[in-house]
C-alpha cells in the first residue's frame, strides 16, 4: 500500500510531498493509522537545520495522534483500533544509568521521533509500543495532538520550575497555552510574556487565566517565585532571572535556543537556579495525559491538511499561530473544518 507523506529531504529546503510505501512494524512496534500530527517549534529547528542530526530522508512530525492497526512480532500492549499517541521519546536502551534509574530522556542513545525515526506527517507510521500513549476520551484527534510534546514536556517543566506561586511563562504558543491553564488548576498566579505588542497571545493569556499579561521586561511582571522560557531566545534567560525572587528557578524548555549573553553574577544570587528540560520520561507522559482531562486543558488549534505542512511551518515561524497548530491526515481531514 502507497502512503502521502511530507519528507524533509535537506535542511534549510521545504518539505516534499511524497507517496512512499506503508511502512510495516517490526517486532515491538505498532502501525498506526494517523489522524492528526502536531507541529510543533521543534519541527521547525529540524528543517530549518539548527538541530543537525536528523535522519534524511525524514518524516518529521511528534506529536502522533492515530490508531493501531497492525502489530509487529511480540507487540501486545495495544488492540487494534486503539487510539494512541507518539511522542517525541521513540526509543531508549533501557540499560544505561539514566534508563535503570528512570531517566530514560536523558539516555544518550535514545532517538526521537521525527528526528531519527520516521514521524507522523504521513498517513502510516511505526512506533515502539512501549514509548506510546494511551490517549484520553474526551479529546478529539485535533485537541489532542498537542498534548504530546506541546504539553507533555510543558509539564516536565512545570514540574521542575518548584511549587512557587508566582510563575512566569515567557513566549505564549502551544507550550504556555497548556501550561498556563494547567498551573492555574494548581492555584498558582500566572504571569504571560510575549514579544511587545503581540496583543493576540496575550489576550489568549488572559482568557487561560493569566493573573497578568503583557511585554518582556514589564515591571508588573517581577519577584517570580519560577519562570518557564519557551521562546528560543537566549536574551530571555538574563531577562528572567532578573524578574525571579530569591531562591526561584528559570526552566529553558525548548530544545534549541540562540546564546545566552553573557549576565552579572548578582541575578543568579540568592539562591537562583538556571536549568533545561530535556525530553520526557514515560513517567511525564502517564502523568500528564491523567491530569488534562481534569483541569481540565482545553486546547486551542489551527489546523492544516497534511499536504500544508509546509504553510502551516512558515505560521508558526512567523509567530502567527494561536494556540497550537496541528495537521489533519485521514479521516480527521474530512472532519476538519
Ligand atoms: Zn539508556
Ligand atoms: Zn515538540
Amino acid at each position: 500500500m502507497a502512503m502521502q507523506a511530507m519528507v524533509l529531504e535537506k535542511p534549510g529546503e521545504a518539505l516534499r510531498e511524497t507517496v512512499l510505501d506503508e511502512p510495516a512494524p517490526a517486532a515491538g512496534q505498532v502501525a498506526i493509522r494517523v489522524q492528526a500530527c502536531g507541529v510543533c517549534r521543534t519541527d521547525l529547528h529540524i528543517v530549518d537545520g539548527e538541530l543537525s542530526e536528523p535522519k534524511l530522508p525524514l518524516i518529521p512530525g511528534h506529536q502522533v495522534v492515530g490508531t493501531v492497526e497492525e502489530a509487529g512480532e511480540g507487540a501486545e500492549r495495544f488492540a487494534i483500533g486503539d487510539r494512541v499517541g507518539v511522542p517525541w521519546l521513540g526509543w531508549a536502551d533501557g540499560e544505561c544509568a539514566y534508563c535503570r534509574s528512570a531517566r530514560e530522556n536523558l539516555c544518550a542513545r535514545a532517538r526521537f521521533t521525527g528526528y531519527q525515526l520516521d514521524g507522523g506527517y504521513a498517513e502510516r507510521m511505526v512506533a515502539d509500543e512501549r514509548f506510546c500513549f494511551p490517549i484520553p476520551e474526551g479529546y478529539p484527534d485535533l485537541q489532542a495532538a498537542p498534548l504530546l510534546c506541546a504539553g507533555l514536556i510543558g509539564y516536565r517543566s512545570l514540574r521542575l520550575v518548584g511549587e512557587g506561586e508566582r510563575l512566569g511563562l515567557y513566549g505564549f504558543g502551544a507550550s504556555a497555552h497548556i501550561i498556563c491553564q494547567v498551573a492555574v488548576h494548581q492555584g498558582r498566579k500566572v504571569f504571560a510574556l510575549t514579544r511587545e505588542g503581540d496583543t493576540d497571545a496575550q489576550e489568549l493569556a488572559r482568557e487561560l487565566g493569566a493573573e497578568w499579561a503583557g511585554a518582556v521586561g514589564d515591571p508588573e511582571a517581577r519577584e517570580l517565585d519560577g519562570a518557564i522560557v519557551f521562546a528560543p531566545v537566549g536574551s530571555l534567560v538574563p531577562e528572567a532571572l532578573r524578574a525571579l525572587a530569591r531562591g526561584g528557578t528559570v526552566v529553558c524548555a525548548g530544545i534549541h535556543m540562540s546564546d545566552i549573553p553573557a549576565f552579572p553574577y548578582q541575578i543568579l544570587w540568592g539562591e537562583r537556579t538556571l536549568r533545561s528540560v530535556a525530553n520526557l520520561t514515560r513517567r511525564d507522559g502517564e502523568e500528564f495525559l491523567a491530569l488534562a482531562p481534569r483541569v481540565p486543558v482545553r486546547t486551542q488549534v489551527q489546523s492544516y491538511a497534511l499536504a500544508d505542512a509546509n504553510h502551516a511551518l512558515d505560521e508558526l515561524r512567523g509567530g502567527r499561530v494561536r494556540g497550537a497548530a496541528v495537521l489533519t491526515v485521514g479521516a480527521a481531514a474530512q472532519a476538519a473544518p
